[in-house]
């Protein structure tokens, strides 16, 4: 782990809310935040991965709560947030990253597959969303949400339709919700990952070791981005430094979206030297660059 960019307090006096925070990368982005002092409570469906996220960050001496909720049902969530605050105060923070998806051929697609993602993705997150607004509003205090998309937002993607189409609609929700509720000092931001290893991820969308392979190879700084970078920029957004930061998606990907795109980038899969040869080839004679610098 790289030295770290933060003060050790940075977060201290914050309440943040994690969805989905008892595994990968919610469970990471958790154990950033409460490493900066910020009391967390973590949410998911199941009780046995919360339990073992919160002894792991209560054993650093750090303040968690978990608390099973699906946050498909906007009562229940009521209520999950009700006992967050009797428990460790008004919340201050949402990351809204609890999510479902997986690989299906859209047109042998199940409906109730697609309504399932979309519920959790689209409803949860706004149920999440505006149940904190509304009490940050009453109580006229500002806030800070952070939702998790994915790079494939403004292009699709075949194979995970219904996590494509739900995560841009929750970008959509964010940059929406930045305008409404700038007025009430409520911010709002995402962040984009590309492929970052976790057993979720990866049990149910990378399929064997060469698609992983490939998957990385497609990466221009040869590598996946890391959990510990994806914490460190969602503690930036969720900060007081970025504060005039909103209705934001930023891409955490090592460049590899961008490489999908751009009519020359497949170029980079040939060797420097002979590029540079073809290249140079290319130019009238009196341009080529002198034989020893080829
Ligand atoms: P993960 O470990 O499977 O995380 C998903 C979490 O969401 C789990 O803790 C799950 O807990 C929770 N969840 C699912 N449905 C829920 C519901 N109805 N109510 C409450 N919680 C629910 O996978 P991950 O890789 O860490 O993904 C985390 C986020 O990052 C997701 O939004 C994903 O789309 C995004 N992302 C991941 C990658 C990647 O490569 N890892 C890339 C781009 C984006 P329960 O099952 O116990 O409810």
């Amino acid at each position: 782990m790289t030295t770290s960019p933060y003060r050790p307090d940075l977060l201290k006096g914050q309440h943040i809310l994690i969805t989905g925070g008892g595994t990968g990368l919610g469970s990471a982005i958790a154990t950033r935040f409460a490493s900066l002092g910020a009391a967390i409570t973590i949410c998911g469906r199941r009780r046995s991965p919360l339990e073992d996220t919160v002894a792991a960050l209560r054993a650093k001496g750090s303040r968690a709560e978990g608390i099973p909720c699906d946050i498909q049902h906007r009562e229940k969530v009521d209520e999950m947030i009700a006992e967050a605050e009797s428990r460790q105060g008004s919340l201050t923070g949402l990351v809204n990253n609890a999510a479902g998806n997986f690989l299906s051929l859209s047109e042998q697609l199940d409906p109730r597959g697609f309504e399932a993602v979309m519920s959790i993705n689209v409803s949860g997150t706004f149920h999440c969303t505006q149940a904190c607004a509304q009490l940050w509003i009453q109580r006229k205090e500002p806030g800070s949400v952070l939702s998790i998309v994915t790079t494939y937002i403004e292009t699709g993607s075949a194979f995970v339709m219904p996590s494509a189409a739900s995560k841009a609609a929750i970008a959509a929700m964010m940059r929406s919700l930045a305008v409404e509720w700038g007025p009430y000092g409520i911010r709002l931001n995402a962040i984009a990952p590309g492929p970052i290893p976790t057993k979720g991820a990866w049990e149910r969308l990378i399929p064997d070791k060469s698609f992983e392979e490939k998957l990385r190879d497609s990466v221009p700084i040869g590598r996946f981005a890391t959990r510990e970078e994806l914490g460190n920029l969602a503690v930036y957004l969720m900060s007081d430094s970025a504060a005039s930061m909103t209705g934001q998606v930023i891409e955490l990907d090592g460049g590899a979206r961008l490489a999908g795109h751009g009519a020359f980038n497949g170029l980079m899969q040939l060797p420097r030297e002979k590029l540079a040869k073809h290249f140079d080839s290319l130019r009238p004679p009196r341009q080529r660059r002198p034989p020893k610098a080829r």
